[in-house]
């Protein structure tokens, strides 16, 4: 309305974006699942789980809300890094405690990455990476997966990678290489390669084991999926100790913070809690995948996640939009010229029959 005025404006911010790094102002950001406040939707878009963490966990919480606030955390979060270890049988020494794994993606990039020195992923993979590789300015490489959702490792090794980022359980997919061929790329790569095992909970096998064999093998692990967490921002990796002494040195000193630790740990011992649930999620999961392969003409990958991952069939941007006007929230996922489909949290049994009978409804409508 007001030329002048705007004019300004544009000038304004062609100044303010000078005052920075020109990676910062030329990047997108990513962008994270929608997360409504309100309207109370069935979320099935960012791979929570459906079911609250362990009662002991809230207990835990309340226990620890009390004058003790006052003081900072313990830096290196002990107590968290001995309850880690014991669960999976490591040394402390080989733990590091993160804000939410993604502060570990954070942390590694940090150390591995940065100008000419360049990452690698596959694709169609976790979109952050991208960004964690344009936050360092570090050049970004991706190899696309087989159609069977195997991995071209010559092409990986090709690049000479500072650093490799691999899901797996790989998200959107839902699927995993086995460990043992995780292992073979290891012994290739110069450099470290991230296993970022943030699905690990809901699968058949894991990486964990290949640390002793492969010193470049960093194990990642998140709370907020299998423990029911997302809210409590609490992650570790598992490295050899020489590596997990210098990210040390790159994370923020209070990077977890005391309730965290003390909500965390209390999640990992109650090992009964997450078999149970872990087992309703599977179980929900074969049902759901089934549904969209047999009823609605999908082909969805076998999947070791909480989600499951459908293309073709009803698996169309119209039908998340569909969804999402009754009240159910999916996620259309675009991988530019590579693939686009649509992502499907497990949910409770309840909330997997309502987005089933919602899809026979818009197919019918169609
Ligand atoms: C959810 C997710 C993470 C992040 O987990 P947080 O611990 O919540 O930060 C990391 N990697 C992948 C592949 C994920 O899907």
């Amino acid at each position: 309305m007001n030329a002048p005025a705007n004019a300004r404006t544009s000038a304004a911010s062609e100044e303010i974006a000078s005052w920075f790094q020109p990676h910062v102002p030329a990047m997108a950001g990513y962008t994270p699942g929608e997360q409504p406040r309100g309207g109370n939707p069935i979320k099935l878009n960012t791979n929570e789980n459906p079911y609250p963490p362990s009662p002991r966990v809230l207990e835990a919480l309340r226990n620890a809300i009390d004058e003790r606030l006052r003081l900072y955390p313990d830096p290196t979060a002990t107590a968290y890094r001995q309850t880690v270890a014991d669960v999976l049988g490591v040394d402390p020494a080989m733990v590091l405690a993160g804000n939410g794994s993604d502060d570990l993606l954070t942390i590694l990039t940090r150390a591995f990455a940065g100008p000419g020195r360049l990452i690698v992923a596959p694709t169609p993979s976790y979109i952050l990476y991208r960004t964690l590789a344009q936050l360092q300015n570090a050049p970004f490489v991706e190899v696309p997966y087989r159609d069977d959702w195997s991995l071209d490792f010559d092409a990986i090794v090709a690049h000479q990678p500072r650093l490799t980022l691999l899901a797996n359980p790989n998200s959107p997919s839902g699927t995993a290489l086995a460990p043992e061929h995780v292992g073979e790329l290891a012994a290739r790569l110069e450099g470290p390669l991230v296993v970022d095992e943030a699905y690990a909970d809901f699968a058949d096998a894991n990486c964990l084991n290949l640390i002793a064999r492969h010193p470049n093998v960093i194990v990642t692990r998140s709370l907020s999926k299998g423990y029911g967490l997302a809210g409590l921002r609490v992650g570790h990796l598992i490295a050899r100790p020489e590596v997990v002494a210098h990210l040390n040195k790159v994370k923020d000193s209070y990077n977890c913070d005391a309730l965290s630790i003390v909500g965390a740990a209390a999640a990992l011992k109650d090992a009964t809690y997450l078999a149970h649930t872990r087992r309703l999620v599977i179980a929900t999961r074969q049902r759901l995948a089934q549904a969209m392969r047999s009823q609605f003409g999908c082909q969805v990958p076998e999947s070791q996640a909480n989600f499951v991952w459908c293309v073709g069939g009803v698996a169309t941007e119209a039908t998340y939009l569909a969804l999402k006007e009754r009240g159910i929230l999916t996620r259309w996922m675009r991988y530019p010229g590579i693939v686009e489909g649509l992502r499907i949290s497990v949910g409770t049994d309840e909330h997997i029959d309502q987005l089933l009978s919602a899809l026979n409804d818009i197919v019918k409508l169609s």
